[in-house]
């Protein structure tokens, strides 16, 4: 039997991002930027305006105030998007709006509140200082900073920022295209009718739902029947569109177990035993002419789950460009006792929570492979070691947040 970091290391050998392509900005949201973006002009790029009001020369206004305002003659009028065409002199004033350039001559704007908003003598209640309400050029950014760096997660702050620096598409490595194919010939769609002795395909959008959570483009297919005519020829048509191919069900040592039988003849996929619990029964390995990886996931619902947190998610974050690949772990102080196999890593579902200022983690109800009641209740996974057999309430475990990224 394989260890939990054997067969990690195993499934993550020559993983790489998948190579740079020019994104539009919107479409990049979630991508790991592939290229260093510097700023090829400053931000603001230009002085102006933070306020609806007036650019003035602020000495022309140092004796103004309620009882005694001092009158400009309003000489231009500069809308955000237009120049003033003449500049301010001494005992002028130009109205303009927020983000508007400060016209020449100008060294501060009086917002229009301090003024009677005059269009042709403004008089101001106020003296202001020299810079008041001027945006600077560059203030924010100077040109040919680096703004957002390789190896960057595009949300939309990033965004934001590589607009406003002229970026219309950026160099990302892109979302991988994932085949979540489920197989068994009880399996149902979610939603349709049943009838006895057939369950609702959950695997399928269980692991559709989180090959997107990770990032990546996930496309369902199936539930396809246990009958391996069926099976390769599914897989065979899905390749073409597939960066990775996921299969749930048919590995473990049944008569109708499919996909070990079809994949174990082209030889592609190695299946392994993986000491750990659930998910014991793990298979990998490429597919055709473009080595697409595979991963044949077990199909107790619990174990698929599980199986793709531990092992697919971080080669699909490594296909994206993540320097950070894994769950965050913590450590936290169990709340009841957790019994584990001998010999196996325990993935437990817990539920983790701050207590008193300190993490705690609590079971989250059954720990059979098919008890999807006591997985929906589970933020984490608690790992009980390979040599604890019994972990009792106190004790620290280690735990694998599965809402953080
Ligand atoms: P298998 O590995 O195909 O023998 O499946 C193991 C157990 O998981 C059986 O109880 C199956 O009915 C169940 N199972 C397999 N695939 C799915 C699926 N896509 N959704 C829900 N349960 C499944
Ligand atoms: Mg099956």
């Amino acid at each position: 039997m394989r260890s939990v970091e054997e067969h990690l290391h195993a499934v993550l050998d020559g993983v790489e991002p998948l190579s740079p392509l020019d994104h539009t900005l919107l479409d990049a949201r979630t991508c790991v930027l592939a290229e260093d973006v510097t700023a090829p002009w400053p931000l603001p790029a230009f002085d102006n305006s933070s306020m609806d009001g007036y650019a003035v020369i602020a000495a022309d206004l140092d004796s103004a105030s309620d009882g005694k305002p001092t009158s400009l003659s309003v000489v231009d009028d500069v809308p955000a998007g237009y120049r003033a065409s003449v500049p301010v002199r001494p005992g002028t004033a130009i109205r303009i709006m927020t983000g508007a350039p400060l016209p020449d001559g100008a060294d501060a704007v009086v917002p229009v509140e301090l003024t009677d908003g005059g269009t042709d003598t403004v008089r101001v209640t106020s003296s202001i200082k020299r810079g008041s309400h001027v945006r600077r050029r560059g203030e924010d950014v100077q040109l040919g900073d680096l703004v957002v760096r390789s190896g960057a997660l595009l949300g939309p702050r990033e965004i934001a920022l590589l607009a406003a620096v002229g970026r219309g598409r950026v160099r990302v490595h892109p979302q991988p295209r994932v085949v979540v194919l489920s197989t068994g010939s009880e399996l149902v769609e979610p939603g349709a009718a049943l009838s006895p002795g057939l369950i609702v395909d959950s695997n399928g959008v269980t692991i559709a739902a989180a090959v997107q959570e990770a990032g990546a483009i996930a496309y369902r297919v199936g539930p396809v029947k246990d009958d391996t005519s069926t099976l390769l020829a599914t897989l065979e048509d899905q390749l073409v569109r597939a960066d990775l191919i996921i299969t749930t069900g048919g590995v473990s040592a049944g008569a109708y177990d499919t996909v070990k039988a079809v994949l174990s003849r082209l030889g592609t996929v190695e299946f392994t035993r993986v000491a750990m619990q659930p998910g014991m029964p793990q298979g990998h390995g490429t597919l055709g002419p473009d080595a697409t990886p595979i991963f044949t996931l077990p199909g107790n619902p619990v174990s698929a789950y599980v199986s793709f947190e531990v092992f697919v998610r971080p080669v699909l974050r490594r296909m994206l460009g993540h320097q950070h690949i894994y769950r965050p772990v913590v450590r936290a102080v169990l709340a009841e006792t957790l019994h584990s196999p001998a010999g196996k890593r325990q993935f437990a579902r817990g539920h983790l929570a701050v207590e008193d200022g300190r993490y705690v983690v609590r079971p989250a109800g059954g720990q059979g492979s098919h008890m999807l009641g006591a997985l929906a209740k589970a933020n984490a996974l608690v790992v009980v070691p390979e040599d604890v057999t019994e972990a009792k309430p106190g004790t620290a475990v280690a735990v694998l947040r599965l809402d953080e990224g």
